[in-house]
């Protein structure tokens, strides 16, 4: 029987245009050639819907986003708007979309590709193979909590204020998504957080190790020290299997995690939120990488990570893990063949343009 499903593209600004088109060569041949079509709609985020609606993201597109089976996004940002008011710069687009969709788990697979492993800053040994997911917080912790702020004290002095501050169920809800991966995984999961010096850590730790004993005690767990685990990832980051984390330290050791891998442009995420009752969760797909202002519009991005965010759509909101899987193999096939955009690219080898290199990985789905 034919699938359908709603799709909202947001391409938004810098290559997010670029990268977006590649993923829409590749629905039409989803379309063509497998029992799955799309219902795409397209709007604006971030600096371009500054400039036509004045504001990062608009009421209009936020309902969209809601109703959506997935939302893909491709990057907000550039140096056009850094004056802009802060509260509404691009990100605050991004933000909204987070905020409201209440996307509270962040997923970041990092997957060193055999043919890339000389890509990374570190031995090949130690990133060959390499198959973490990172799962950070998305919509607590440092960056939402009250009381915030620049105040001017009576010294003449000013102080900036963030809170870290987190609920019981804020900690179990993004720890049952970890686990719940865990188990399709290597069912291993590390938690990751400061217990040593945040209260909050501490009850991080606590609830982590609650929904394990009483909902997951098949699942190995370790706690680790978020400073320790910035070092464990690039001593040894074969150790982890899945590692849950606050926002703030998420946002770091996911990065760092990314870098194992070689490039920005090869790294997806996704942001799901709570189940509804038919199980179907909220949901936005993006790669991890900005708007890469220092190259947009020369058609050089790389559009794996933009493929690839759309391959953990099929994954887990379109239930179509075959054609996830197709979607992996066929970035693999273009790799091992040679194939490299600039950023993957070594001295000396030619790279291929952005419509070259989503051509091939469609060409390979077809076999
Ligand atoms: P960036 O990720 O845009 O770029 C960092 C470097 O990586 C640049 O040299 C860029 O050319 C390169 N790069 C990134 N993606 C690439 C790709 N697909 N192919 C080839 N090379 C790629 O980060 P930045 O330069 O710090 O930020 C630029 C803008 O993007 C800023 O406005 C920032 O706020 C915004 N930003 C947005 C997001 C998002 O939309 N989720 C994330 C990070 C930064």
């Amino acid at each position: 029987m034919s699938k359908q499903f709603n799709l909202l593209m947001l391409a938004g600004d810098g290559i997010g245009p670029e990268v977006m088109a590649e993923v829409s060569r590749f629905i039409d041949w989803l379309s063509s050639n497998r029992e799955i079509s799309f219902d795409v709609d397209e709007a604006l985020v971030g600096g371009c819907s500054i400039d036509a609606d004045g504001v990062p993201v608009t009421d209009a597109t936020m309902e969209k986003a809601m109703a959506a089976d997935a939302v893909l996004l491709g990057a907000v940002g550039g140096p056009k708007w850094a004056d802009v008011e802060f509260a509404i710069r691009p990100e605050a687009g991004l933000l909204r979309l987070r905020k409201d969709m209440e996307l509270f788990a962040n997923l970041r697979p990092a997957i060193c590709f055999e043919a890339l492993t000389d890509a990374s800053s570190l031995k090949p040994e130690v990133v060959g193979g390499l198959d973490i997911m990172i799962v950070r917080e998305l919509t607590g912790g440092v960056y939402f909590g009250e009381p915030r702020g620049i105040t001017d004290l009576p010294n003449g002095q000013r102080r900036g204020v963030n809170t870290q501050v987190y609920d019981t169920e804020e900690i179990r809800r993004v720890a049952r998504v970890a686990f719940d991966l865990a188990k399709k995984r290597g069912n291993k999961v590390h938690s990751s957080e400061k217990c040593n010096v945040m209260e909050s850590g501490l009850l991080w730790r606590e609830e982590v190790q609650w929904v394990h004993d009483n909902e997951f005690a098949d699942v190995e767990l370790e706690h680790i020290l978020a400073d320790n685990c910035a070092m464990q990832l690039v001593r040894w980051p074969k150790q982890f299997d899945v590692i849950v984390t606050d926002n703030l330290f998420g946002d770091m050791l996911s990065d760092e995690a990314a870098m194992l891998t070689g490039s920005l442009g090869m790294l997806p995420s996704a942001s799901l939120g709570a189940a509804d009752a038919g199980g179907k969760s909220k949901a936005l797909y993006e790669p991890v990488h900005g708007s890469a202002p220092d190259i947009a519009g020369q058609g050089i991005a790389n559009p794996i990570a933009t493929l690839l965010s759309f391959g953990m759509a099929l994954r887990y909101s379109f239930d179509c893990p075959e054609e996830a899987d197709q979607l992996d193999k066929a970035v693999e096939t273009v790799l091992a063949e040679g194939l490299r955009t600039a950023d993957i690219a070594k001295d000396g080898e030619t790279a291929v343009s952005t419509q070259e290199m989503g051509r091939a990985i469609v060409e390979a789905m077809a076999g």
